[in-house]
């Protein structure tokens, strides 16, 4: 893994509020901080739950390093404007909000040999594999798998060092993605209905005004299985707030690629 890493990389965090990034950053600060120029980077949403500020700031004092946050300035860093503008919520290569909040940002701003670190989790070694073998001209390294550590693990290290999760994670969420990520299945958008009514409204309010096209979740079963349907309409069911979506990093197309191939009908 580390044959990637030359003596003059900058070695880029990819800080997404989520437990596991803010772990993968210690310990790639750990492991570079005295040998080379390690770099935190953070895309501001809009969208994202308050505290996960509040979390951000906790991290810089745990880490002793500033983080860099980038945003958009086109759509307002809002996912809301940027469906709107883009008119579709997500489409067969992923969602416009994390190419153009996130993924354009880091472009603006990377420099040629930098190596990301990836905060994927043991039990996402498949996702790295992939990421390898779709993007072989992009260095990363991804210290959680290297150490084995799962996301568990990451949030009890989190817990350890003193500093409170995002309050999505408290809530009972895996990640501290947008409110409302359209990377969620059913179970989990009965949540956000729950959970953040007026959030859900605004979406819901997206697609009234898009239409079908922007329309992203299916029928699991019965006689439509496979069409799809508004938010709108999501039937009553089982609610599922730790539904497995990826933490949305610059990299969130990829992962939502993988999530799309796992369910697809
Ligand atoms: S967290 Fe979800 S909704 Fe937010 S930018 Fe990422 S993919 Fe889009």
């Amino acid at each position: 893994m580390t044959g990637i890493v030359l003596p003059d990389s900058r070695i880029v965090v990819q800080f997404s509020c989520g437990a596991a990034s803010a772990v993968a950053g210690k310990l790639a600060l750990a492991q570079y901080g005295a040998t080379h120029d390690v770099q935190f980077i953070n895309a501001f949403l809009a969208n994202e739950h308050v505290d996960n500020r509040r979390f951000l700031a906790d991290c810089q004092i745990w880490l002793g390093r500033d983080i860099t946050v980038l945003a958009d300035e086109k759509y307002g860093a809002d996912i809301i404007q940027v469906f709107r503008r883009e008119r579709y919520m997500k489409g067969p290569h992923g969602a416009p909000c994390t190419k153009l909040l996130k993924r354009r940002q880091l472009d603006a701003w990377k420099q040629p040999g930098d190596v990301m670190v990836l905060g994927y989790t043991a039990e996402e070694a498949d996702r790295l594999d992939d990421f390898r073998d779709r993007n072989p001209d992009r260095p990363v390294i991804a210290p959680l798998i290297d150490l084995g550590l799962g996301k568990e693990d990451c949030k009890a290290m989190v817990i350890r060092a003193g500093i409170a999760l995002p309050i999505t994670y408290q809530m009972g969420y895996e990640n501290a993605n947008c409110i409302g990520c359209v990377k969620g299945g059913e179970g989990y958008w009965r949540a956000i209905r729950a959970d953040f009514p007026e959030q859900f409204e605004a979406l819901c309010q997206v697609q009234d005004d898009l239409g079908q096209g922007s329309w992203f979740l299916r029928y699991r079963s019965g006689p439509r299985k496979g069409e799809r349907f508004p938010l709108r309409d999501l039937p009553d069911g089982p609610i599922r707030r730790n539904e497995a979506i990826p933490a949305c990093s610059f990299f969130c197309e990829m992962a939502e690629a993988d999530i799309q191939q796992d369910q697809a009908i």
